[in-house]
């Protein structure tokens, strides 16, 4: 497999008046084109630092960071990046939302706008086009999201936490049907969550982050058996017996001297 961006030797720390934060210690990896690798860790040791990093947005303090063996800082047009807030304009409408990215990069092309039209329409908004944020359920919302960051057209999309302002309920449904997308898109991903069974459920490959500051504790390839011919989903994963032992194995290696995930 080819390998597009590799994360070598990061560490990072955040000065402030009150004193240093150390974030991130030596963390080194790589990831291939097309893989979807979550990122699992507690709440505070650095996640959202690795995934602003990756993004070309911060500038590691130490280490290196290269998508295509070029610094990522160079080419930040080439990741797409979805928060947990969808941070949708409430006084656009859904396809105006979509074609911001677009207006701002000054590249809204009458191909983009087929292109969203496309999107829009393939991911189920088709009928939403006109309508404004607010009238979105939040799943959709989020769908509309990843709408606009795919219009951009990413090498890598890096997704911190999307789906923890959803209930749960909805969570399982959006997850699921966010990941089907960026699968069909044939995407590569980066996940950052601290729900384990997310991570499981839509990953090639888990890494386990530790506590503050945030070293590389352990490295999870998932793989599920299903009987040839047999699409793998989240809803199967989330059935399988595979998915218990991952949950258990990453459950262990996240609570050793740590008592909370979230
Ligand atoms: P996570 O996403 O895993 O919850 P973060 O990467 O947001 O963790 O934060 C890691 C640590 O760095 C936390 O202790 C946080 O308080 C600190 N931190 C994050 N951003 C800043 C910042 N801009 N300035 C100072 N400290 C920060
Ligand atoms: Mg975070």
């Amino acid at each position: 497999m080819d390998t597009i961006l590799n994360i070598h030797q990061i560490s990072h720390s955040y000065h402030t008046l009150k004193g240093e934060t150390p974030a991130l210690c030596d963390i080194s990896f790589s990831v291939n084109q097309g893989e979807f690798l979550a990122i699992v860790g507690p709440s505070g040791c650095g996640k959202s630092t690795l995934l602003s990093l990756i993004s070309g947005l911060l500038k590691p303090e130490q280490g290196e960071i290269l998508l295509h063996e070029k610094p990522v800082e160079e080419q930040k047009d080439k990741i797409g990046y979805m928060l947990q807030r969808d941070e949708l304009l409430e006084w656009r409408n859904i396809y105006r939302n979509v074609l911001i990215g677009p207006e701002i990069q000054r590249s809204l092309t009458p191909e983009v706008r087929k292109r969203a039209h496309e999107l829009l329409d393939a991911y189920g908004l088709g009928q939403f086009k006109d309508s404004r944020p607010s009238e979105l359920s939040g799943g959709m919302r989020q769908r509309a999201a990843l709408v606009r960051t795919l219009i951009l057209n990413p090498e890598v999309l890096l997704l911190d936490e999307p789906f923890s302002a959803l209930d749960y309920q909805t969570r399982l449904n959006v997850s699921d049907d966010i990941g089907q997308i960026i699968r069909r898109e044939g995407k590569t991903a980066i996940l950052v969550t601290h729900d384990l069974s997310e991570a499981i459920s839509l990953a090639d490959r888990i890494l386990v982050l530790s506590g503050r500051p945030a070293h590389l504790k352990k490295t999870v390839y998932l793989h599920f058996a299903y009987p040839d011919g047999t699409k793998d989903t989240p809803l199967l994963r989330r059935n399988a017996p595979e998915f218990k032992t991952y949950f258990n194995l990453i459950w262990k290696e996240l609570n050793q001297h740590e008592h909370q995930i979230s």
